[in-house]
């Protein structure tokens, strides 16, 4: 065997990505699959953008641009920091980089030494606990529950902190549980970080224009302006506007850690693809009235998918406020009917549906008042509502037939 790097070694590949490939796959030996396990809009990318996009490169836009994106482009993040999230910013104060991903990654191996704790609220994404452990860090799991809307509280953060934590990081909307921070949630948690000014907060942003419970998105950045010095908020267009293959990501936050980030990408991906980011420009700067129609699209799949998976014996789910994905509690069925929430995910495959079990997630480090242990599996619903139901009917059969 070849040797591999021990952070390497420390790091498993993504589940979700494994289980979109297996779906993928089984479709190509003509398999009728639906996928409930990509986490992206079904939706096309906005005209204006791809127009956008063609223009660049009619001009010839095809040349390296500056490490942290063009001048054009930190306007229009800054502009969407500003104009969608509340948070006062400025070109100086932003990076671009290839997808909120790359951001994340960038900033974690950035500020990150061995035995550094990371407090990661879980179900967490599943990129968080890896880039954490990649850069030598020591996850540091809160786990939360679904009473609670899978939010945690400040008492429960505070009583993960040490002198060792170095950040915490924050995802409202959440994937995988679509759970939604409010801003006395946030006030509430800003003054535990009042208490411990060693931690870092990434607060991850990116499914901001999509929740659904009417107020205007909260953030930690934009309601305590004093503590941006050490909060990095990271956004893009790979869900609001239905961009996910064009990669690009947006970040705010101090000035020393944005040129930290830059300094590392400078030698790992260089700048961000020209073309995406005159995309990425026309995205935030152009008509954001689509959206609208996207989120109401979002919430009426929403109340299909919660109303039939509640209805099904052994499953059940809160009703996620924000993002498009349901994080189903199975552990009723766990155990007893079937091994393991793996076991459970490749059923329904079977039954023509491919689902991401739970422990990709970090599910097991959670637990419902009313089952104990918390195990099952995430589905997305950006999908049509036709392919919502035939899922919905295919997952029914499925765990009777278990
Ligand atoms: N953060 C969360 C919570 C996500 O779910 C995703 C994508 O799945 C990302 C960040 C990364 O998005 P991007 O495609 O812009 O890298």
């Amino acid at each position: 065997e070849p040797r591999l790097s021990a952070a390497l070694q420390r790091i498993a590949p993504s589940q979700t990505t494994a289980m979109t490939d297996r779906a993928t796959e089984l479709r190509a030996q003509g398999r009728d699959i639906i996928s409930l396990s990509v986490g992206e809009p079904d939706f096309d990318t906005p005209a204006h953008v791809v127009e956008a996009m063609k223009a660049a490169l009619d001009a010839g836009q095809t040349r390296y641009t500056p490490v942290g994106g063009t001048a054009a482009m930190k306007r229009a993040a800054a502009l969407h920091f500003e104009r969608d999230l509340g948070i006062d910013t400025d070109p100086s104060h932003v990076t671009i980089s290839a997808g909120g991903k790359q951001a994340i990654f960038h900033a974690l191996m950035a500020t990150i030494d061995p035995g550094d704790e990371v407090v990661i609220p879980a179900p967490w994404w599943v990129s968080y606990p890896e880039i954490v452990r990649f850069a030598g860090g020591t996850v540091v799991p809160l786990p939360t529950r679904p009473e609670n809307g899978f939010r945690f509280s400040a008492a429960e953060l505070e009583a993960v902190i040490t002198p060792r934590t170095r950040w915490l990081l924050m995802n409202s909307p959440a994937n995988p549980t679509g759970a939604v921070f409010t801003a006395e949630d946030l006030t509430a948690i800003a003054e535990v970080l009042d208490r411990h000014p060693q931690v870092l907060v990434m607060s991850d942003d990116i499914y901001a224009p999509l929740t659904y419970t009417g107020a205007p998105h909260a953030t930690l950045a934009a309601l305590r302006p004093d503590l941006a010095d050490r909060v990095l908020t990271v956004s893009g267009v790979s869900k609001s506007h239905a961009m996910t293959g064009l990669r690009i990501g947006v970040a705010t936050g101090p000035a020393w850690l944005i040129r930290a980030m830059e300094k590392l990408q400078s030698h790992s991906s260089g700048n961000p693809c020209s073309i995406s980011q005159a995309g990425a420009v026309a995205a935030f700067e152009g008509p954001q009235d689509f959206l609208a129609d996207w989120r109401e699209t979002f919430r009426r799949r929403r109340e299909l998918v919660v109303a039939r998976i509640n209805a099904i014996p052994g499953l059940s789910t809160p009703v996620p406020q924000g993002a498009f994905y349901c994080f189903i509690d199975a552990s009723p069925l766990i155990g007893d009917k079937v091994a393991d929430d793996g076991a459970l995910a490749l059923h329904l495959l079977e039954h023509g549906v491919a689902v991401v079990a739970a422990s990709a997630f970090g599910g097991t480090h959670c637990v419902s008042e009313q089952t104990g242990d918390l195990t099952g599996f995430r589905i997305s619903f950006a999908a049509s509502e036709a392919q919502l139901t035939e899922a919905m009917d295919r997952i029914e059969k499925a765990v009777a037939a278990l």
